[in-house]
């Protein structure tokens, strides 16, 4: 398996090396040469594995150049073995809906589930053998917390972890800001996600600056990510025994993205629905084909406050034919012009696999609250926006709700809906006592940079 990026295809990168780098060079990111495609029987020998047995399967059929697949199951094996749940994921049904806990995980949030993978990617593949290597990473909350889990300790890696200041919920930053040991950085930048995730591409995208400080990057942007989510689209296909939808609390794009690549290999999927909180760009363009970014709102969803959805262009390659000339075209009307709109015959290709509804922030605290008095049981302000989206779709399909963070992350919000306190997870019982340590940074480029360089003099 070979990759190229979608604003270049000659490329012809393995995985090792789009692993390492996370952005492609030309800005654009890196996809699979040739789509992976099960069969049918495939599919059902695949329904008689474990979760770590499938995620060996389907995590080595991206990266088999690298890799043998007894590595892969170890790497699994060990990635997996901090979360509080066998099988990682837990499936809960309420009425019509299958509840698919993803927060087992040490930070409490999905992102653990690839992340944890990607900790033991970089050993594996020695990337970080001979030199020291900087990650540098942009977090709407969650993903700060989970690389830092991940990479913690680890020889030769600083990690610098970028969050927006203030913008983020208190259990959120204090999970990031404590659980560090002396290679992680935190940097509270005095801005927005998207001037985080701006700042990180930026730095990539400047090559003495990479190339000298060897940075590496872990955003959803970066492939890995992708990979190790798709399992438990898959797996809840398995548990559930059926055809379902998927409603999927969406921000950077990369979570639902990977249910639509679940999907083109082959898994029985009814629509895809894409829940927003206001900050609706994805809902606009899914249903007005225009894609134009405002201006980040605060929310009560925190990690979903994002108006550049990256992976979204890992979509349009798709239903533009795989054309990278068309790519480049729309990413330069976005520069020039702050938008771009999509062809028909695109928008009705994106509309067989999505819908797209946004989830207000009075809507969320309702439906906390009727969740709970209805089946006495707590989710989370994001998984809230994604049962409220459900409603959106009658296809007579059964919909499983990706969960995506455990509700004690925002206990606050749920104290708002419910009058209730969430009780602390096991995972963090520590945390009330812990320090909290970071540097607070105006959004300043070059400040950045230095503060980077200085932490590796
Ligand atoms: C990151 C995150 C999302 C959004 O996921 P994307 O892959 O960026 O679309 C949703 N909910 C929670 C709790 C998250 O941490």
């Amino acid at each position: 398996m070979k990759y190229y990026s979608t604003r270049n295809k000659s490329l012809n990168c393995d995985f090792r090396s789009i692993f390492e780098r996370g952005l492609a060079p030309d800005g654009g990111l890196f996809i699979p040469k040739g789509p992976i495609r099960f069969s049918e029987e495939e599919i059902s020998e695949l329904g008689k594995l474990s979760y770590l047995d499938l995620a060996a399967e389907i995590i080595y059929s991206f990266c088999k150049e690298n890799f043998s697949k007894d590595d892969v199951s170890k790497i699994v094996k060990k990635s997996y073995s901090k979360f509080n749940h066998n099988e990682v994921v837990e499936i809960k049904k309420f009425e019509d809906l299958a509840l698919v806990e993803l927060y087992h995980g040490p930070t409490l949030a999905f992102k653990d589930i690839a992340m944890q993978v990607i900790g033991n990617l970089y050993s594996e593949l020695k990337i970080a053998e001979n030199k020291v290597i900087n990650i540098i990473v942009a977090t709407s909350g969650d993903t700060g917390s989970a690389a830092i889990s991940a990479l913690n300790d680890k020889k030769n890696i600083n990690v610098f972890v970028l969050h927006p200041h203030n913008k983020i919920s208190p259990t959120q930053r204090k999970i990031m800001t404590t659980i560090g040991s002396k290679n992680i950085y935190n940097i509270a930048l005095k801005g927005n996600f998207d001037d985080c995730q701006k700042a990180v591409k930026e730095m990539f995208s400047d090559n003495d600056f990479r190339e000298k400080i060897n940075m590496s990057g872990v955003n959803s942007i970066n492939w890995a990510r992708i990979i190790c989510q798709i399992v438990y689209y898959f797996y809840c296909y398995f548990k559930l025994s059926k055809k379902t939808n998927f409603a999927v609390p969406t921000g950077n794009f990369g979570d639902i993205y990977a249910g639509y690549v679940a999907k083109k290999m082959g898994l029985p999927m009814g629509k895809l629905i894409v829940a927003t909180n206001e900050n609706d760009i994805l809902a606009r363009v899914i249903n007005s084909g225009k894609y134009e970014p405002s201006k980040v709102k605060s929310t009560l969803t925190p990690s979903m406050d994002i108006q550049v959805s990256s992976n979204f262009e890992r979509l349009l390659f798709d239903i533009a034919n795989y054309s990278d000339a068309r790519v480049n075209n729309l990413m330069n009307e976005l520069k020039i012009k702050g938008s771009f709109s999509l062809e028909k015959s695109e928008l009705d290709e994106i509309k067989k696999f999505f819908v797209a509804e946004a989830v207000n922030d009075n809507d969320t605290i309702r439906i906390i609250r009727d969740f709970f008095n209805n089946f006495g049981f707590i989710i989370d302000p994001h998984t809230a926006t994604a049962v409220g989206a459900s409603y959106k779709i009658q296809n007579n399909l059964p919909t499983a709700i990706l969960a995506t963070a455990h509700p004690y992350k925002f206990a606050e919000t749920v104290k708002i809906a419910i009058n209730k306190d969430v009780s602390i997870p096991q995972q963090i019982l520590s945390l009330p006592n812990k320090k909290e340590k970071f540097d607070v940074l105006e959004n300043n480029l070059s400040d950045l940079k230095k503060y980077v360089i200085d932490k590796n003099l």
